[in-house]
């Protein structure tokens, strides 16, 4: 048992208030690391202490592991929370922060390195009977090889990148023919963003859903699991939209993964919080994609319907304390949702949309969560992810948790640049996602064409696919001139900006 007093969160950021507001209630002192664009940020202010580390590069300032450690020793800082995102997944980190004796708040190197490669996350699970998605369990060098065996799991397949994470270095293959240039530039894309090579092939499921499963786990080979998280609702194959529980998960199936998810775990005596990703098929088979061996951004939902405080169990974790609760003990109460506010543009293929918050007001009321880093007259600096915020709402059940979504997303009041607000806003009330019949496709689906946010959503599916293909073939401009979803009305992004919201 090692009780911590002082904890650095090498982050920024929403996430690094959030992890101090819990260290803060358990009597934790608080040091908050910054770079020169974040000066005025909320976490330095929060802070019991702040340090500047560097120039605004992540690779000048957060990513300085000499220098956040010097600053450990020059503070008598006893723990470090690296938050998500940064050096939360590096494992050279986590080995250096024991080596300093500061208690690293999240698993050992060893977990981190093992999960951060895809393929020996496969490799380590694979003696405990974990469904995979069909592929290859091993890097392909070898394109002729690699042809083949893609021609045997059948295409489409993705080619995927080993070391990959935030949906990137993923490559969909439709036909053989591409193959081998897709293989090329997968390659060439995942040595430059994740300084490896090393791509496989899965099969591509169709119309899968994202389901992951929390868990936790102490250093007394405790570990259990939290339930699951649905985060299908993407774009680039990264989340926008997630909520717990899932609509569609029987508790046979969420039982099952849940095992699954415990035994992931197991397979690398994981300590801490982690998340166990799965895919889920049209058939409710699931196949297991990766391990985060971290917080995950979308955390809020599972404590929402668990009533527990993820970061403070991490801290007690960390501090050698068995769990205070059994598998048994743990139970669902009511649903909850969240809404990643991005600072992108919906109608402009999310692209960023950086700029300063000219007007800043959240929404507030029973049953609303806002965990954001700014306020009013802040900058959206241009360095780091763009999430302003994430929304969150939480109600008896789905349909209480929509309804107060659709309320605080409309009295949510941003100006100054455009949001996914009006996106989630569309979500909430389209059909699809009220069914809960919606998979990774949504946004593929519904919103190529933004302008049948302003023509009332509830299409058929086939009915707005076919007006999509009429419309769009790929080219967002031409909505402008075509008619709309939705009786012949003419809409266009241009419209859909002056009715979206405020
Ligand atoms: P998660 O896996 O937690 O759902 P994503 O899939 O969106 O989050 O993000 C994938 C990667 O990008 C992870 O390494 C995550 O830590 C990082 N990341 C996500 N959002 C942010 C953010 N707002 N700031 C910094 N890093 C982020
Ligand atoms: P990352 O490390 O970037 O988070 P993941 O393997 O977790 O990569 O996949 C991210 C997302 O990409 C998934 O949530 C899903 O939407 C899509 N995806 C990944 N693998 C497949 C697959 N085999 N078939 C279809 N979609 C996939
Ligand atoms: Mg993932």
């Amino acid at each position: 048992m090692r009780k911590i007093t002082k904890l650095l969160v090498a982050n920024r950021g929403e996430i690094a208030l959030r992890v101090m507001r819990s260290a803060r209630e358990m009597g934790i002192k608080t040091v908050a690391i910054y770079s020169e664009a974040d000066r005025q940020a909320l976490h330095v202010r929060y802070a019991d202490e702040a340090v500047c580390v560097g120039p605004p590069a992540s690779s000048a300032s957060y990513l300085r592991m000499d220098v956040i450690l010097e600053v450990c020793q020059r503070l008598g800082v006893d723990a470090i929370h690296p938050g998500y995102g940064f050096l939360s997944e590096n494992a050279e980190f986590a080995q250096k922060v024991q080596e300093a004796g500061i208690t690293f708040i999240g698993p050992s190197p060893e977990a981190i390195e093992l999960m951060g490669s895809k393929l020996a996350a496969k490799a380590a699970v694979a003696q405990y009977n974990i469904p995979m998605v069909p592929g290859t369990e091993y890097a392909i060098t070898d394109v002729e090889a690699a042809k083949e065996i893609a021609t045997q799991v059948g295409f489409p397949i993705l080619i995927k990148a080993s070391a990959g994470g935030g949906g990137k270095g993923m490559r969909v293959v439709q036909h053989v023919s591409e193959f081998e240039e897709q293989m090329q530039l997968a390659v060439s894309e995942a040595t430059s963003a994740f300084g490896n090579g090393s791509v496989f092939i899965e099969k591509y499921i169709g119309s899968p859903r994202h389901i992951e499963i929390q868990v936790l786990g102490d250093t007394h080979g405790n570990i259990v699991h939290l339930f699951e998280r649905e985060c299908s609702i993407q774009r680039r194959h990264q989340k926008v939209i997630e909520e717990a529980p899932s609509a569609v998960l029987t508790p046979e199936l969420r039982a099952a993964m849940g095992r699954c998810a415990v035994d992931v775990a197991r397979a690398c005596d994981y300590v801490g919080a982690g998340t166990v990703e799965f895919l889920l098929d049209e058939n409710m088979n699931f196949y297991f994609l990766e391990m985060n061996t971290r917080l995950q951004v979308e955390h809020p939902v599972t404590e929402q319907i668990t009533g527990l405080d993820l970061v403070k169990e991490q801290i007690l974790i960390a501090e050698g304390n068995p769990l205070s609760f059994s598998q048994e003990d743990l139970t669902i109460n009511g649903h909850a949702l969240e809404l990643r506010v991005y600072a992108e543009d919906p109608a402009n293929n999310f692209l960023p949309d950086i700029g300063t918050l000219t007007t800043y007001k959240r929404p507030q009321g029973l049953g609303v969560r806002v965990d954001d880093g700014f306020e009013e007259g802040m900058e959206i600096p241009i360095y780091y992810d763009p999430m302003i915020a994430k929304l969150v709402t939480f109600g008896k059940d789905r349909q209480e948790a929509i309804e107060k979504m659709i309320r605080a997303i409309e009295e949510y009041q941003i100006t100054g640049i455009e949001t996914t607000l009006p996106f989630g806003k569309f979500v909430m009330e389209h059909e699809a996602f009220r069914s809960g019949n919606f998979d990774t496709k949504f946004i593929e689906r519904y919103f190529q064409n933004p302008s049948v946010l302003s023509a009332a959503p509830r299409q058929d599916e086939e009915e707005i696919a076919a007006v999509l293909a009429t419309l769009f073939a790929g080219q967002l401009k031409k909505a402008t001139t075509a008619p709309a979803a939705q009786g012949g009305t003419t809409t266009g992004i241009s419209d859909w900006r002056k009715n979206r919201l405020k």
